[in-house]
């Protein structure tokens, strides 16, 4: 049954909403190298992800095993299964906040999850348009949820189904609204805003799930029913290459900057090497300030 749900359900939904982006969609004439870019990254992301998933699965298990392997069990016998999909969901919706709060506030992890944040036409593959490497660390050092909770197989499929709509498919281009039920569930439009370019837009809608994270800790923007902003980084940076893609926290930032500022480790430490050669020279020159003085 399960298999059944995910061979035809899943590519009926996807198909529907390929031909929802086509005939309603935000933006119309999305350009054709900007498809083939979300593609491109795509497949490095997913490529990757699959050659070291063994190794990352591997790391995951040694480190929920060496933590004692799941201090509470969610159990999905009976009505167990309904307080169990509720913690489940809750501590899901917390650590990702967390994680994505983080992505944008630590440059290293904005370094990488800026490529994310590089897309200036929104599909629906841009869900996985992700750095490599970070799908990687988070299964192999972060397995949080793994180390709290032992978490069945069918709690995992129900919460997989519950997640696909409203965070896999985020990143659709279509133009609908949910009106004043906008922070009700995450949606296109939501996403959307925090993908802007526009500064009112800048750290908002973090969420996978559930608005109601943005709301509790304030960082959410209802948007209004014809809000659909432009997308991308300021000042706008892509990867030219797949080389660039795959290589994107070492090439990509140095003019990107961690939302506009400019962050990048190599470019910040470059620049007070060299001020702070500007200035020994200055003190070395018997007229100058200071020590030569
Ligand atoms: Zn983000
Ligand atoms: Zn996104």
């Amino acid at each position: 049954m399960k298999g059944l749900l995910l061979i035809a359900g899943i590519p009926t939904i996807i198909a529907f909403l390929l031909w929802l982006e086509k005939t309603n969609p935000i933006e119309k004439d999305q350009p054709r190298s900007e498809i083939i870019c979300n593609y491109k990254l795509v497949a490095i992301n997913v490529i990757v992800n699959q050659l070291l998933k063994p190794a990352a699965s591997l790391c995951a298990a040694s480190l929920v095993n060496a933590m004692g392997g799941g201090f509470f069990e969610l159990r999905t016998d009976g009505w167990w299964l309904v307080p169990s999909l509720i913690v489940f969901i809750l501590a899901m919706e917390l650590y990702s906040y967390s994680i994505h709060r983080l992505q944008h506030a630590v440059p290293a992890l904005w370094a990488m999850h800026s490529l994310h944040h590089s897309a200036e036409s929104l599909t629906l593959v841009v869900g996985a348009r992700h750095y490599w490497f970070e799908g990687v660390a988070m299964v192999a050092f972060l397995p949080l949820l793994d180390v709290v909770f032992k978490i069945p197989s069918d709690l995992l499929f129900v919460g997989a189904l519950l997640y696909f709509l409203p965070d896999q498919c985020a990143h659709v281009n279509i133009r609908f609204s949910l009106g004043r039920f906008a922070l009700w569930i995450n949606n296109p439009q939501y996403h959307r805003i925090h993908h802007s370019i526009r500064p009112e837009h800048r750290d908002k809608n973090f969420c996978k799930l559930l608005p109601i994270i943005d709301v509790i800790f304030g960082t959410a923007w209802k948007p209004a029913a014809d809000e659909f902003p432009p997308t991308g980084l300021v000042p706008s940076k892509k990867p030219a290459t797949l080389i660039d893609g795959f290589l994107w926290p070492f090439r990509g930032p140095r003019s990107v900057g961690a939302r506009g500022a400019p962050t990048d480790f190599y470019e910040i430490a470059a620049k007070e090497s060299l001020e702070f050669l500007d200035v020994m020279g200055n003190l070395a020159k018997p007229n100058s300030t200071g020590i030569g003085r």
